[in-house]
């Protein structure tokens, strides 16, 4: 790599953690950290984004950065998601490194210190890649693999299988991720977008360390959809496609049943056929609405201009 002698010494990192009723796990995670990321050999800016609990998740972080100066807490107004709250906290980070970091230890904290030893070798964005997702439910890696190839497939923007938003990134890629003022924040793809030179580090994801986790399917469900409208207009276009192909069936089959009844003479009324085809002419013309409507509920939102997140409270900021 180029410039090879970046170094830690004097840098600080900031750990960017957004939080929705982790109460149960604050002090496993706290204790990590100390074992994990004391002997690093960085300053540590720990910022951590209360997303709305309902829990005494505030009130925890309250008491602790009372007593430890490295803590800088965020609270958010209300729940406004994972990708916003991840985003205040980006925002308002000021370390040389920054790396997000989920609540509940499922993004193990040991891995940062491979992260550093490669962002001084000169990568900007050291990634975690889940190996082994056998922490998961059947159900959930299916659906995320069939999620990531469809992605790949249809998006401008590839991203790496299996990675999450656990990673390291240098000042520059955050001061990049600042620039882009969407209010859809599908973080692993702005994280593929903003490119840089991107390396992986294969780590296998334990169990959630205490507490339970904030994603129904229903949630997954939308945050997919979200990822895929944000980052491609495939389902967009290929309407035009679907409805080029079938006029040419249709102009097709007109034909042949002009010609059939020129050669053959008058046909027995053909109900059923005519029926299938309005139905499925039906079908197609709603789903094209559909995802029509998609877009356009997305342009609304982004129009609005409302802000991506609003804080209530702030600790620890001058
Ligand atoms: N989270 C958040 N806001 C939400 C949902 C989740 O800030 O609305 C945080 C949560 O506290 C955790 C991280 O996002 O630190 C990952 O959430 P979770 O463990 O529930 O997701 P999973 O690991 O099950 O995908
Ligand atoms: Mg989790």
């Amino acid at each position: 790599m180029s410039d090879a002698l970046r170094t830690r010494h004097g840098k600080t990192l900031s750990l960017v953690i957004p939080m929705h009723d982790e109460a149960p796990v604050l002090d496993l995670l706290f204790q990590r950290l100390d074992e994990t990321l004391g002997g690093l050999g960085v300053q540590l800016e720990i910022v951590c984004v209360d997303d709305g609990s309902r829990d005494d998740t505030w009130a925890r972080l309250q008491a602790r950065a009372a007593r430890d100066p490295r803590l800088r807490l965020i609270g958010l107004s209300r729940n406004f998601g994972k990708e916003a709250a991840l985003t205040a906290g980006l925002e308002m980070c000021r370390g040389d490194m920054v790396a997000p970091l989920d609540a509940d230890l499922q993004d193990p904290p040991e891995l940062i210190a491979e992260f550093i030893s490669l962002w001084e070798q000169g990568y900007d964005v050291v990634y975690g890649v889940r190996a082994d997702r056998s922490s998961d439910t059947r159900a959930k890696r299916w659906s995320a693999g069939a999620f990531y190839q469809l992605f790949n497939v249809v998006a401008d923007q590839a991203i790496p299988a299996s990675t999450g938003d656990f990673r390291l990134m240098d000042r520059a890629v955050v001061e990049a991720l600042k620039r882009l003022p969407e209010r859809n924040r599908f973080m692993k793809g702005l994280f593929a977008w903003v490119g840089f030179r991107q390396v992986g580090v294969p780590y296998t994801r334990p169990l959630r360390a205490a507490g339970s986790s904030s994603w129904p399917y229903r949630r997954l469900f939308r945050f997919a959809l979200d990822g895929m409208t944000s980052f491609s207009t495939a389902p967009l276009r290929v309407w035009t496609l679907v409805g080029v192909g079938s006029a040419v069936v249709a102009l097709l089959a007109a034909l042949a049943i002009v010609i059939r009844v020129l050669v053959v003479g008058r046909d027995v009324p053909g109900y059923a056929s005519l029926m299938v085809v309005i139905l499925f002419a039906f079908a197609l013309q709603m789903i094209a609405l559909g995802v029509l409507g998609e877009y356009i509920g997305r342009m609304y939102q982004e129009v609005k201009g409302r802000p991506i997140y609003l804080v209530r409270d702030r600790v620890g900021f001058d």
